[in-house]
């Protein structure tokens, strides 16, 4: 009798959802932190012959399941990783099994879901009529796709021309942030442009750019700026940097990894004014939006801009045809997208903004608590993130961080800002309830109470 292999691989399927599932129900009773002590058994040999598929799961679950750092728990605190709305991380088991490659001719239903999530995502966050985008591994390649959007666009009114790339192009100028994200750098350099040259714009003691340090602009002139900054949650001051950079026919792009969803909820969307003068943005779905690893969203004012400096335009495939390969960099990739249309049809305009107002209300909350147990917050809280330090003894402050995570009772990590050294608090875990709260804020105090033992 002819075995059915569709049969066989809905079975592994099935029993890898069941050893999912386990694992989400265990988070709230286990270490935060990994056991790595049996990770060798990860790295046997290559074997002869394959082994069946319940003793690679059988492997993953004990082993793998063990040498996670459980991000997916609500007492995760560390950078701002996030966890997994439940309808986003079951789309994806659900897209696993499809497997499309998120083209217009070989995924039309997922193409569509994409396309449905960036409109949804334009209207929340009020981004202007005639945005478009695409989608991304995450913000760093986000950032690079409309770096190099921003420099052909500037280049090309500079009468260069397209396609030409650098070679034998006029310099460009960048104005960045001083406190802008290290990735953007990066970024920076993919798209063939130099940091060396950087204009730095100093920040204010809220981390956000100072506008009466923005030197005098031009057309060649890309400035950088950000939506949440990573020790602060502080948004750049947009509405002023957007009149300059137009006044000046300057690209403002703005990388707003996790910042940019604070433009959804009510109390906060005051601080992000005028950020639709912007010509580029960046954000991040695995991050708050809480969809898995890994999604980010590349999004622009003047997608024909976009299309020029990332189409493929290869002459077997129809160029009638909207591709998103033509406005990302990636040709065959998943349909990621399809998870932040999951996880914004679950949440809802109204969820979106409770779920964002949430994690500031936490993040405030955060400060009130540490500011009672002897830290100093050298900040507000404008968003979710939390840096404190120990005015008196900085070093015992960054230790803290990895007392706390040794523990296992959550697990955030250390962190420098503006010369100071301490630790850096994310809330952004969509299942981070006041319980997880109460537990962060005992192992602070514990850990604290341990590291300065009375002399
Ligand atoms: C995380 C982050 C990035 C990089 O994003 P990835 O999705 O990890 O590539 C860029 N900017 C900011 C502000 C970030 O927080």
């Amino acid at each position: 009798m002819q075995i059915n292999l569709l049969d066989q691989q809905a079975e592994a399927f099935s029993s890898g959802a069941e050893r999912g599932a386990r694992y989400l129900k265990g988070l709230p009773e286990r270490r935060v932190n990994a056991e790595t002590g049996g990770l060798d058994a990860l790295a046997s040999g290559l074997p002869q012959d394959g082994m069946d598929v319940a003793s690679i799961l059988d492997l993953m679950e004990t082993v793998g399941g063990e040498g996670t750092v459980a991000s997916a728990a609500g007492r995760y605190f560390g950078y701002v990783i996030g966890g997994a709305l439940p309808a986003a991380s079951a789309a994806r088991a659900l897209l696993s099994a499809w497997d499309q490659t998120a083209d217009v001719l070989t995924g039309p239903s997922v193409i569509r879901m994409e396309e449905t999530a960036i409109g949804w995502v334009k209207e929340l966050l009020a981004l202007p009529e005639g945005t478009d985008g695409a989608f991304t591994t995450g913000a760093t390649m986000a950032n690079m796709t409309l770096l190099v959007t921003a420099r052909d666009a500037l280049l090309a009114r500079l009468g260069h021309q397209r396609g030409d790339g650098l070679m034998g192009a006029p310099k460009l100028r960048i104005v960045a942030s001083a406190e802008i994200h290290a990735t953007v750098l990066k970024s920076v350099r993919m798209a063939g442009l130099s940091t060396r040259d950087i204009e730095w714009v100093e920040t204010d003691d809220q981390g956000r750019m100072r506008i009466d340090r923005l030197p005098e602009l031009d057309e060649r002139t890309l400035v950088l700026a950000q939506a949440g900054n990573v020790c602060t949650g502080a948004f750049d001051p947009f509405d002023a940097l957007g009149d300059r950079c137009r006044a000046a026919g300057a690209w403002l792009h703005v990388d707003g990894a996790f910042g940019l969803w604070a433009r959804t909820a009510p109390s906060l969307k005051g601080a992000l004014a005028g950020l639709d003068k912007a010509d580029s943005w960046v954000v991040d779905s695995h991050k708050t939006l809480n969809t898995p690893y890994d999604s980010g969203l590349a999004l622009c004012r003047h997608p024909e801009e976009m299309q020029a400096s990332m189409a493929i335009g290869a002459a077997y495939l129809p160029d009638t045809v909207a591709s998103p390969a033509n406005r990302a960099p990636e040709f065959s990739r998943s349909a990621r997208g399809a998870e932040t249309w999951a996880a914004l049809l679950s949440l809802g305009r109204k969820g979106v903004a409770d779920m964002v107002e949430r994690f500031h209300g936490h993040a405030v909350r955060i400060k009130g608590e540490l500011t009672d147990l002897g830290f100093l917050v050298p900040h507000e809280v404008h968003f979710n993130q939390v840096f404190a330090t120990l005015p008196e003894d900085e070093e015992a402050s960054a230790r803290i961080a990895d007392h706390v995570q040794r523990s296992g009772e959550a697990w955030f990590g250390q962190a420098a800002w503006q010369g100071k050294k301490g630790f850096r608090i994310s809330v952004s875990n969509w299942s981070t309830g006041e319980q997880e709260v109460d537990r962060l804020i005992a192992a602070i105090a514990k850990a604290k109470a341990e590291i300065l033992v009375p002399a």
